[in-house]
């Protein structure tokens, strides 16, 4: 899967993914981060991408035009990648917004089933409407409070959809059961050893009664849930144990 994300910072999202598990996955291959700068396609001598904003207000505002072009630079080298495919579809462009539908697990596994996925970066006070209006097919927010940009929510995008493309993860189990699968938070874990702090792992754990074992961690998630998240538990299916 290719990531192609324009922002005025790449070096900051390069390093910030490049480390660890999605480290890895761009070692092998498995994902591509192209980090884009938008300032390269500044057309004035002092590469300014910013400018006041119409009808007056604090701060500065990114222009139409440097984005723009630098969309349709990555845009192109996506047809020029497809041979054979369908050279016409527009790619998909998430521009990374608080004013956007709230980021969730859901979201990241529509977007992993993309082949190429253009993030954009605000900054300062945001973007020109206009080149919103003609190059974004998503807008997407990670929740209700502003950032100074946008280059922090792509990297969780990066990350959280990254993890569900297979071979990423060493072991692909480990992300068959998580949090929000079934609108259900996960259980709670627990690894060696026994006794820790005087605190046992629950016996069932240590059973190898698999069919038990997988009844209890149910229930564990259906009572975390309650607890922590209830808003998530609107659907009756996930309460066959608790009611
Ligand atoms: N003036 C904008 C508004 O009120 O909607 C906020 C601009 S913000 C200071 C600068 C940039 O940070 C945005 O263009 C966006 O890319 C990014 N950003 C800030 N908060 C965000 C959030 N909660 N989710 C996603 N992106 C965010």
């Amino acid at each position: 899967m290719n990531f192609h994300i324009m922002t005025l910072f790449p070096e900051m999202v390069i390093q910030g993914l490049n480390t660890s598990i999605i480290g890895r996955a761009m070692e092998n291959n498995l994902i591509n981060i192209d980090a884009v700068n938008i300032r390269d396609y500044a057309f004035n001598k002092h590469n300014k991408v910013d400018d006041y904003i119409y009808g007056g207000g604090a701060g500065m505002l990114m222009q139409a035009e440097p984005v723009y072009l630098c969309y349709e630079a990555i845009a192109e080298r996506i047809r020029l990648s497809k041979s054979g495919g369908d050279e016409t579809k527009k790619p998909r462009v998430i521009y990374l917004t608080p004013q956007g539908e709230v980021f969730s697990q859901k979201k990241a596994e529509e977007l992993s089933r993309e082949e190429d996925l253009i993030l954009l970066c605000g900054h300062y006070e945001g973007i020109d409407e206009r080149v919103l209006e003609e190059i974004v097919t998503d807008n997407i927010s990670i929740g209700d409070f502003v950032l100074t940009g946008g280059e922090l929510p792509a990297m969780m995008i990066v990350d959280a959809v990254s993890r569900l493309i297979p071979g990423v993860l060493n072991n692909d189990v480990s992300a068959e059961f998580e949090s929000f699968q079934d609108n259900l938070l996960e259980y709670p874990q627990y690894s060696r050893p026994e006794v820790w702090h005087g605190k046992r792992v629950p016996e069932i754990l240590l059973s190898g009664h698999h069919a038990n074992i997988e009844k209890w961690r149910h229930e564990q998630a259906v009572i975390r849930t309650k607890e922590r998240r209830p808003d998530l538990l609107k659907n009756k299916d996930n309460y066959p144990f608790t009611e």
